[in-house]
């Protein structure tokens, strides 16, 4: 395993938090027009060095790092060497280094999940904020997969901070119009951003240019004014403050729409409730609660009945209940960049959805959605963190439920890359078989709450294509279809070939 090194700084206060060691690595996929390093632009050259090498040098300068420093990977661009990137970092947190990534967002994507939870703070370059200008910038067309690093960042498992830093050039971004831009395209990881840095453009790179005989693109543009940059780098963290300060708000009164509607929709019926509360005591989840805060708890829960078609929860929504469905059906799932949505799981009568999120405290990532009139009961989190929170029962629950759920994607995953339509209808219908079919003299029986549209988001076909597949289905004898809601599976074992 080896890397290729541009340079390093051994001890450098601007790339990072605290005194650090600076790696520039070789190799960039971009051309920006400011760029001060063209000669770190290639992949190929730079001297060859060893993450054992790297641990070494970070040794060697340890006692300078006090509390605050550690190792700055920068470029180029670092995430370019994704597998030498990740096994320093791995190397240099098995020593209790801190880490930093100077990037602009496009490397090698496969590596993303390895190396951005080894991230302790990244340097993220936030270089222009329309496809356009991007191009133009850069000569690349990378504003769509930058966009989509800044989207995933939590998604491949990031948890550090984010200094958000852009290189301003007169007359490209020098005014206010830009830095709410700036904040605005901040807004995915705005929880994470602890500062925003502009970087006012000089010229010390030109002679670089002139030397290696390249044109300079930025010809006769003037050094950015530092007072000027200075004002706007400002202007641009208050107006990021108070875009922090919105998102607050927005999302206390989300918090209290979702607690409203499901206060609004609270079973009314002294006999329901009561129906309710005796199928509650016998669950196993109240368990581990001493037999005198019972009521207790039964007093804080929720029961609320949803309509179907109404939102229970949805993306970026805090963890502030965990849901039980006690009656109905609800389906979890994700809409795409491009509006489509794909069905994870749908929840039946006793599944919950939640737990974890009330554990780890991580806001809702997909949409929880009742496919059928629903019963469902909310368990608040203050419930949660003082009655179950240390019950071995509800975290084995929580455990088996992610298994479950890490088995269904893997089997989702393999459903959507399947190679035919016919093999993906086959394997949801046999699915649906699992989980829903009743067996009956005529067959086994599915009684659907999705629609055509939604079976085809859950199984990763069009509409079209899957009520095209069913009709074949039924031709060839395989299913029965009684109207829209009802499937009779006429020959599972024939289903089963496609698949198995
Ligand atoms: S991303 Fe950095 S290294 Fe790459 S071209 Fe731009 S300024 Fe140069």
């Amino acid at each position: 395993m080896k890397g290729y090194l541009h340079s390093m700084e051994s001890l450098g206060l601007v790339d990072g938090p605290g005194t650090r060691t600076i790696f520039f690595l070789q190799g960039c996929p971009l051309r920006c027009a400011y760029c001060h390093n063209p000669d770190s632009l290639k992949r190929a050259g730079g001297r060859e060095i060893r993450p054992e090498e790297i641990v070494t040098i970070a040794g060697r300068y340890r006692k300078y790092y006090g509390e605050e420093g550690g190792i700055t990977f920068s470029g180029g661009e670092p995430l370019l060497q994704g597998a030498f990137v990740h096994a320093s970092l791995e190397l240099l947190k098995l020593e209790g280094y801190n880490t930093c990534l100077d990037t602009s967002g496009l490397g090698s994507p496969k590596y993303y999940s390895k190396i951005l939870p080894l991230v302790d703070t990244l340097l993220l370059d936030v270089k222009a904020f329309s496809r356009e200008s991007f191009l133009k910038l850069t000569t690349v067309d990378g504003f769509d997969s930058y966009l989509r690093f800044l989207n995933d960042l939590e998604y491949h498992g990031f948890r550090g901070q984010i200094w958000a830093r852009h290189v301003m050039v007169p007359g490209y971004t020098d005014n206010e119009r830009a830095m709410q831009d700036l904040v605005d395209i901040l807004k995915p990881v705005r929880q994470r951003v602890d500062r925003i840095e502009v970087l006012p453009y000089h010229t010390a790179g030109v002679k670089k240019y002139r030397e290696m005989g390249i044109p300079y693109r930025l010809e006769g543009v003037e050094p950015m004014d530092k007072d000027r940059a200075k004002e706007l780098e400002i202007y641009a963290n208050k107006r990021f403050a108070e875009s922090l300060r919105q998102d607050r708000k927005a999302e206390e009164k989300k918090n209290q729409e979702r607690s409203k509607l499901l206060k609004d929709r609270e079973v009314a019926s002294a006999q329901e409730k009561g129906e309710m509360y005796s199928t509650l005591r016998s669950l196993p989840l109240l368990n581990d609660v001493e037999e005198e805060d019972v009521d207790e708890v039964l007093s804080q829960v929720l029961l609320s009945k949803i309509k179907a078609g109404e939102y229970i929860f949805r993306t970026g929504d805090s963890p502030d209940f965990m849901y039980l469905i006690y009656e109905g059906e609800m389906k979890i799932s994700f809409n795409s960049i491009d509006g489509e949505e794909q069905i994870f799981y749908i929840y039946r009568d006793g599944d919950f959805v939640g737990g974890l999120n009330l554990l780890v405290q991580e806001p809702y990532r997909y949409v929880g959605q009742a496919l059928t009139d629903c019963k469902v009961v909310a368990i608040p989190k203050v419930t949660f963190d003082k009655y179950f929170f240390n019950s071995t029962v509800v975290l084995r629950s929580v455990l088996v439920k992610s298994f479950e759920r890490i088995r269904w994607a893997e089997e989702l995953i393999r459903r959507l890359s399947t190679s035919n339509a016919s093999m993906k209808t086959a394997g949801l219908l046999i699915k649906l078989v699992n989980r829903i079919g009743k067996t009956t003299d005529e067959g086994i029986r599915l009684e659907l709450s999705m629609n055509r549209e939604e079976l085809g988001n859950y199984s990763g076909l069009r509409r079209e294509t899957i009520t095209r597949k069913l009709g074949e289905f039924r031709e060839l004898g395989y299913i029965e279809l009684v109207g829209n809601k009802v499937i009779i599976i006429k020959d599972l074992e024939a289903l089963e070939s496609y698949v198995l």
